[in-house]
């Protein structure tokens, strides 16, 4: 989409709707002091001064001049206004329009805390992803799409906009290729598709491909990921892309994410209800490819990889069953107590694949892991698990900053016998606790952990909360939500 900035009075704004952002009055201010000087027209403000409670965020109004269509708003209180706000009203004001309008002017609020490139960038993401609905892409007669330009009015065209709005939309290309590979049936959106989508983005960005087949992974000994690979006809691939950004250091920072194209729960099959939402299990893998193409594309200057495992887990007549023992690539032996906690299996030995062969110091992974993260935190937080203080607070940091939510669990060593193996090293299945299920989330990353080798700064997000939403918003369609891409880019972007 064409997102443009503007210096004009509203007399000259051709749009078919024109935008107004208006505040939530609070204590000391009224609505009415959102009325920008560059747009002051005696109808809003006689509306404002009708509706004195107008402005809480989403809440919309349209108007009428001789000339042109006038929307207000709301932006909610002044004093709460973020990053996340500032987007979602963004997203708001473009997915209202996508039908209706060719073109829509927004103007931005003033005087606010978020820098201009803060602005222009939360702006440019906002509406890229309103724009975007893949819940239309199989619908034979799907209303179609009119909107194709939004324009940004400012008082003074300053660079920074135009640098914010630039990243935004790299940004936001990345949210939304996750979003269209999540909901994409898993009929289509199979290993084989997912790896000819980063064969392809590997070679429009420069970054350099190893991919193995399932063959090839079982000779070099991974064992886990092979183990859940094996109950599927798809073929398997565990997935990697590299992007050097920086000779002069061996610092590099491993991405790595969970690429379950459909989870049946193999042989401990899951039950009929929302099996269907299992096609979002690979958005971990998704949301590592998207921050791979952003680094590429903004140019870090640090180095990368990203390992993303692909593959289906199915009860076919090869599964792996209750009770396997397998030895992952890490050396330590694992066992399979529940088919269904295939995440970690894949995890431990993709951990290890980017710390032994590509030499990753530092290392994220990402996964749609566990039901327990959101018995325990919802579906608005990330649930953060890690084995160094600092790391773990820079991502929790970097997500603040842009609006995504994270919360860091405990992972004292008390937990580390939970996942303790009777006849293997360790075991898939936490086990010891007052309760079936205690403490699920830990124990999960308690198994991923006993893959990563000396010690190296770790850290596992949880986002089976947070990945996908089936309730549309008023600033994006249902399904996959991208989460995690602003935080990664965030962080790497200080590193
Ligand atoms: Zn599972």
């Amino acid at each position: 989409m064409k997102i443009q900035l503007a210096t004009k009075p509203l007399s000259e704004i051709k749009s078919d709707f024109v935008v107004f952002p208006v505040f939530e009055p609070e204590e000391s201010t009224s609505n009415l002091n959102s009325i920008l000087p560059i747009g002051k027209l005696e109808i809003i403000k006689q509306f404002l001064s009708d509706n004195p409670k107008f402005g809480k965020l989403f809440e919309s109004q349209l108007l009428y001049t001789k000339d042109q269509k006038i929307i207000l708003l709301g932006l909610g209180k002044k004093s709460k206004l973020d990053f996340k706000s500032l987007q979602h009203w963004a997203g708001a004001a473009t997915k209202s329009s996508l039908t209706k309008a060719k073109q829509i002017s927004l103007f931005l609020p003033q005087d606010i805390t978020l820098s201009v490139e803060e602005i222009g960038q939360a702006v440019a993401i906002g509406a890229e992803i309103a724009l975007f609905d893949p819940s239309k892409t199989y619908k034979s007669e799907a209303e179609p799409t009119k909107l194709v330009s939004v324009e940004i009015i400012v008082e003074r065209a300053e660079r920074g906009y135009q640098d914010g709005l630039k990243r935004g939309q790299i940004i936001a290309e990345g949210i939304n290729l996750v979003r269209r590979l999540g909901d994409m049936p898993a009929n289509d959106m199979t290993p084989t598709y997912f790896l000819n989508i980063v064969k392809e983005i590997a070679k429009e960005n420069k970054l350099k491909l190893t991919v193995l087949d399932e063959k090839q992974a079982k000779k070099k000994g991974m064992g886990a990921f092979c183990g859940v690979a094996q109950g599927s006809d798809e073929p398997s691939y565990m997935i990697a892309l590299e992007h050097s950004g920086n000779i002069r250091t061996k610092d590099k920072m491993g991405l790595i994410g969970k690429g379950i194209t459909f989870d049946t729960g193999g042989l401990n099959l899951k039950p009929g209800n929302h099996m269907n939402e299992m096609q979002y299990d690979m958005l971990g893998a998704a949301a590592v490819l998207a921050t791979m193409q952003i680094a590429a594309k903004l140019g870090f200057k640090s180095n990368l990889v990203g390992v993303m495992p692909v593959t289906e887990n199915m009860p076919g007549a090869h599964a792996q069953k209750p009770g396997d023992i397998v030895k992952t690539y890490s050396g330590k032996t694992a066992e399979v107590l529940n088919t269904d906690a295939e995440g970690r299996l894949v995890l431990i030995d993709a951990v290890a694949f980017a710390q032994q062969d590509f030499k990753a110091t530092k290392l994220i992974d990402l996964a749609t892991l566990t039901g327990a993260i959101i018995v325990a935190l919802g579906d608005f937080y990330t649930g953060a698990f890690g084995n160094n203080p600092k790391f773990t607070q820079d991502i929790i940091a970097s997500g603040a900053k842009v609006g995504e939510k994270i919360w860091e669990l405990p992972m004292d060593e008390e937990f580390d016998e939970m996942v303790k193996g009777d006849f293997g090293d360790i075991t898939n299945i936490g086990h010891g606790g007052s309760m079936p299920g205690a403490a699920g989330s830990i124990t999960g990353a308690k198994f991923i952990e006993a893959g990563v080798k000396d010690n190296a700064p770790w850290v596992h997000l949880d986002i089976a909360g947070t990945a996908w939403d089936m309730k549309p918003k008023p600033y994006r369609g249902k399904g996959a939500t991208g989460v995690s891409v602003k935080t990664l880019v965030e962080l790497l972007s200080n590193t």
